[in-house]
Order: structure tokens, then sequence, then C-alpha cells
């Protein structure tokens, strides 16, 4: 058994993005958790972290080691008064949480745009009030939402973009940043795709010229296109 041990690969650490903002809750991380439980030849299972925390981190005693590591890019714009716009379906919100309170604790002029959503606004609306809060005091200028499977047809969020592709180009003229957060396999490739699509069709480029303008214009020159996704 020990040779065993000795043959196995340390764990992982599974990273979180921080949804809290420092200045809001000087001291405390909040982090936003889906708890991964699933079926597998119809036994129950699940991750190996994230069900520690749901299950057991309350009841073990056991010292959990954390470490932080700071993104130098995923960051918010120097100036306060530039508009973003952030898309985090799911356990993507996590960063949108701390950067509106951080928006909304440095009292800039920037509109802030959240496009949210999951399966279904019954289960999975994390933050309800919080959001509806920000929305009736105007920190958060638009929400969007794309529930999945609360209607026959699967609506995503690169629809709810696409939908809106006049106001988020007026946007992109205006100098607003672009985040996405969340699911890499589909989520963003979708969004990506979503966003030449909008170039073309409301900045009049050739796909070319639209593919050119999100992911080396924006991407990379003026770094207003950012992703932390996984
Ligand atoms: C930069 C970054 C930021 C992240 N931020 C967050 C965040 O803010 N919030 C968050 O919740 N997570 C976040 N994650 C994901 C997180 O790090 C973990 O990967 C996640 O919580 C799962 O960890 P776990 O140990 O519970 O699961 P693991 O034990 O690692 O198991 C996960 C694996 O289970 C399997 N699995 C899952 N569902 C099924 C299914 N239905 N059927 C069959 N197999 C399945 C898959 O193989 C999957 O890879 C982030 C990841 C990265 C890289």
């Amino acid at each position: 058994p020990e040779e065993f041990f000795e043959l196995s690969d340390r764990l992982k650490p599974r990273l979180y993005s921080i949804a809290s903002s420092h200045d809001a809750h000087p001291g405390f991380v909040e982090l936003t958790v889906g708890i991964v439980r699933f079926e597998y030849n119809n036994r129950p299972r699940g991750g190996l972290c994230t069900v520690f925390m749901a299950d057991e981190i309350d009841t073990s005693g056991a010292p959990i080691g954390v470490f932080m590591s700071p993104t130098k890019s995923f960051i918010l714009p120097e100036d306060k008064d530039t508009d973003i716009i952030m898309v985090g379906p799911g356990t993507g919100i996590a960063p949108f949480r701390a950067f509106m309170e951080q928006r909304v604790f440095d009292g800039g002029k920037g509109r802030n745009w959240l496009f949210f959503g999951d399966q279904s606004a019954k289960t999975e609306f994390y933050y309800k009030e919080t959001i509806e809060d920000w929305m009736d005091s105007g920190d958060l200028y638009k929400f969007t939402t794309a529930w999945s499977r609360d209607q026959e047809e699967k609506i995503y969020v690169q629809h709810r973009l696409k939908e809106h592709g006049a106001e988020i180009w007026e946007w992109f003229e205006n100098g607003a940043y672009f985040y996405i957060c969340g699911d890499k396999t589909y989520m963003a490739k979708d969004v990506h795709r979503a966003l030449i699509a909008i170039a073309e069709d409301h900045g009049g480029m050739s796909n070319e010229d639209a593919t050119h303008f999100i992911e080396k214009t924006m991407m990379r020159e003026q770094k207003r296109y950012l992703r932390d996704v996984y």
C-alpha cells in the first residue's frame, strides 16, 4: 500500500474566483461554488473538493490549505467611468459579483451590464436579491438573463448577446470593456462567435475584419476583451 501512495500524484489544487470585493468585505473572501454531484453507473458520485466543502468542512475540523493566485489581466478598467459588459452564466457570475461590489464602492460613472443565466430561474438564480438591489439603485444599468430550460427552445447568453447586438456595438464604440467568465468548452466559444457576428452585423465589417477586430484589436491590443474561463 505504501508503494501506491508513492506512485500516486499529489492532489491538484482547485481554483475558485473570488466573488467579493475586499473593499466591501474587508478581511473576507467569498466564493461562488457549484457543488459537483452526479450519478455514474447508478451510483452517486461527487467532486472531491466541492463535496468536501458542502458536506464535510464544518464537521471534520481539518485545517484547509488555501493560497491566492492573483490575476494580472482579468481586472476592472482603471478609468472608473468606462462602461463594462460582463457575461457570467452559472458560477461564472463569481468575479462579477466582486466587480459590481467594487464599482459600487468606487462610485465611478461607468455603466455596468450583466448577462447571466443557467438552466432555470427557479433553481439557479444566484444572488437574485443582490442583483435586484443593484438594478433598483441603478448601479447595474442593464441585466439580461438567459434561462436555458425555462421555455421550449434553449436560450443561452450568446443568443441574448446577438439580440442586443446593436446596443453592444454602441458600447464597444464607446470604449466598453467586455468580460467572460465560466464554461470554456461551449459558452466562451459561442460568446466569442457571437461577438464576431455583432461586429459584422452592426459594425458593417467583413468576417475577416470582424475577427481581427475582436481577436486582435479588442483582445490583444486594447486588452478590453478579457476572459477567465475553465
Ligand atoms: C481559473 C478557474 C476558476 C474557477 N472558478 C470557479 C468558481 O468560481 N466556482 C466554481 O464552482 N468552480 C470554479 N472553477 C472550477 C473548480 O476549480 C473545480 O474544478 C470544480 O469545483 C470541481 O472540483 P471538484 O474537486 O469538486 O471536482 P473533481 O473531483 O475535480 O471532479 C470534477 C470532474 O467530475 C467529473 N464530472 C462532473 N460532473 C459529471 C457528470 N455529470 N457526469 C460524469 N462526470 C462528471 C468530470 O470529469 C469533472 O472534470 C474554476 C476553475 C478554474 C480553472
